[in-house]
């Protein structure tokens, strides 16, 4: 009976983790991120905290997959997935996976330089890895793009705009020249 009751407990952990966390990486799916940024974004509304996002896209990886195959892509996203993870050290601080090879982290109660210090930090351990990359139009290893966004949050501006300014932030990053971070403020809106 004991030893069922174990089985039991077992069988929930796995699904608990089925639920929460990326297969391949390890690191927690979408709809976690998805879950825990509602519930940060409400918590900093509530007390008028700060609230960071960062958005990580692997440089020219099309490439890479072509050059040395799907496999060993799939490696290398989940080492640039640990070394985002081992590079967060505040209790709050939370990493996942949000698309095929980007990755989003949401930082509470951060102040902007400590944010581009953060993301600075991700960037460098993610080239540290010296990973080599010969098709990258950038660098002769592997590198990541990164997209701040912070915002104080505010009951009249949105999740999905802190999301989109991140975004836009990467998108800057990516054309100014790839491995490198850009960091961008979500402004209140103005009132008429
Ligand atoms: P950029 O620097 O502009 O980001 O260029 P890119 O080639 O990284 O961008 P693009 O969006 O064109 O390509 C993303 C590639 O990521 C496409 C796909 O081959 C690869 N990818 C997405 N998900 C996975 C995955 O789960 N495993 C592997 N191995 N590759 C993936
Ligand atoms: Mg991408
Ligand atoms: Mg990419």
């Amino acid at each position: 009976r004991r030893s069922s009751d174990l089985r039991t407990k077992q069988k929930l952990e796995v699904l608990v983790e089925h639920a929460v966390k990326d297969g391949l990486t390890g690191v927690n799916n979408r709809r976690h991120f998805d879950f825990y940024l509602e519930k940060k974004w409400r918590y900093a509304c509530r007390y008028q905290h700060p609230l960071g996002v960062l958005m990580i896209d692997i440089d020219h990886f099309k490439g890479y997959n072509d050059l040395y195959g799907h496999p060993a892509g799939d490696d290398t996203l989940k080492s640039i997935a640990y070394t985002i993870a081992t590079n967060l050290f505040r209790v709050e601080d939370f990493v996942g996976r949000y698309g095929g090879e980007e990755f989003a982290v949401i930082l509470p109660d951060i102040n902007k330089d400590d944010l581009i210090h953060v993301a600075e930090r991700i960037r460098a351990a993610v080239a540290e890895l010296k990973i080599p990359h010969a098709k990258s139009e950038v660098s002769e290893i592997v590198t990541v793009s990164i997209g701040a966004g912070i915002t104080f949050a505010h009951a009249d501006n949105s999740i999905d705009n802190l999301v989109r300014v991140a975004d836009e932030a990467l998108y800057q990053a990516k054309n100014k020249g790839r491995n490198q971070v850009t960091c961008l403020e979500l402004r209140q809106p103005k009132y008429k």
